[in-house]
């Protein structure tokens, strides 16, 4: 059994994290601002805590850890992130809890790091063609992301191979692509696409139309939550560093997408286009890496993790006009 500590548990993927975690045997201690939302964490000690605050890291970081998971970001989808409007807070905030982390852990008996950068980072110039990204990790600089939040995770990743080439300290970064499933945001202003698309679906009548941001030509890849946390542990318990993209292959048209979510409803809805906020034209993961390193690659099609996610969102659909009436 292994002391693990998960920052950032009360989120979309840390909370799947401590329950995999949990179900492993360890000894688990999950911080976060909040508690999860929709199920009640399995961790040992869960501490209500700003990391943002160096006090607060110190008390989430003592006693020592054999595994220490840092996901604790200001984030969400792009209506929270490609806005411009949380642009400032999204750096300072994100970047502050890593600088705290890592100046704390350094000084702390800690046995490996893993940091969750994102796919955000890479540069935009190479997902203009919504049909050949480019996203291998090489192909990282020179540097230009597309958002802050891609900045701030450029800077993150390489402050966490900063400490370990300077104090020895074992880093693993992964750069996570489009993660979806249950239990995550999906109407609060964070969720993102898959989740933003599955609710919009949900609430919509047979004979109804949903609004999309953009064309809907824009391509993206989508990882269930569980495929995340197992090649996050995988790549944690591996000789290999990183950065590596955790992500699916399974490039689709956000249209394609919206499609697949109306036939899972059983609903043929209309799409209106409308302006928003909607990154880079095409995004795909490139596994080349994580295969050759690790030997993982997504084993559930994206039709089967859209089914699961459609129905817990739909369940809260349902529970949410039963509130109401
Ligand atoms: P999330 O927003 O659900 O989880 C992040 C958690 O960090 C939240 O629970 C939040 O309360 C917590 N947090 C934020 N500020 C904090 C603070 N000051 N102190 C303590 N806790 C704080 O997001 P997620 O989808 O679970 O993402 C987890 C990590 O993976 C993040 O670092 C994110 O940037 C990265 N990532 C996610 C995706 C994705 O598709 N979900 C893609 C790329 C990268």
């Amino acid at each position: 059994m292994s002391r693990v500590l998960v920052l950032g548990a009360g989120g979309f993927i840390g909370s799947h994290l401590v329950k995999r975690l949990k179900s492993e045997g360890h000894w688990v201690r999950g911080v976060d601002l909040k508690n999860p939302r929709y199920a009640a964490s399995p961790a040992d000690e869960f501490l209500i805590a700003d990391l943002r605050i160096y006090d607060n890291v110190v008390k989430a970081l003592e006693g020592g850890f054999d595994e220490v998971y840092q996901l604790a970001a200001d984030m969400g989808g792009a209506g929270f992130v490609f806005t411009g409007e949380h642009d400032a807070d999204i750096m300072h905030n994100s970047a502050q809890i890593n600088i705290h982390v890592l100046d704390v852990a350094r000084k702390n008996t800690i046995g490996r790091i893993f940091y969750s950068s994102s796919a955000c980072m890479y540069p935009e110039h190479n997902q203009l063609d919504p049909d050949n990204p480019k996203c291998n990790e090489a192909s990282a600089y020179p540097a230009a992301p597309d958002s802050e939040y891609g900045w701030e995770k450029l800077f993150s990743e390489r402050l966490y191979f900063a400490y370990a080439r300077n104090y020895g300290m074992t880093v693993r970064v992964a750069r996570y692509h489009n993660i979806f499933g249950p239990e995550g945001s999906w109407h609060d202003g964070r969720e993102k696409a898959p989740a933003a698309l599955c609710r919009k679906v949900a609430m919509t009548s047979e004979t109804g139309v949903i609004e999309m941001w953009g064309d809907g030509k824009q391509t993206r890849s989508f990882l269930y939550v569980d495929e995340c946390v197992e090649a996050t542990l995988r790549l944690m318990r591996s000789d290999f560093a990183g950065p590596v993209n955790i992500g699916s292959e399974e490039m689709v048209s956000i249209n394609q997408f919206a499609e697949m979510i109306m036939a899972i409803a059983g609903k043929k809805l209309g799409v209106k286009h409308i302006p928003g906020p909607t990154g880079v034209r095409g995004r795909n993961s490139d596994n080349h890496l994580i295969r050759e390193k690790l030997g993982w690659a997504p084993s559930l099609p994206l039709d089967l993790g859209l089914r699961k996610t459609y129905a817990w969102i739909a369940e809260q659909v349902a529970k949410g006009a039963q509130d109401s009436e």
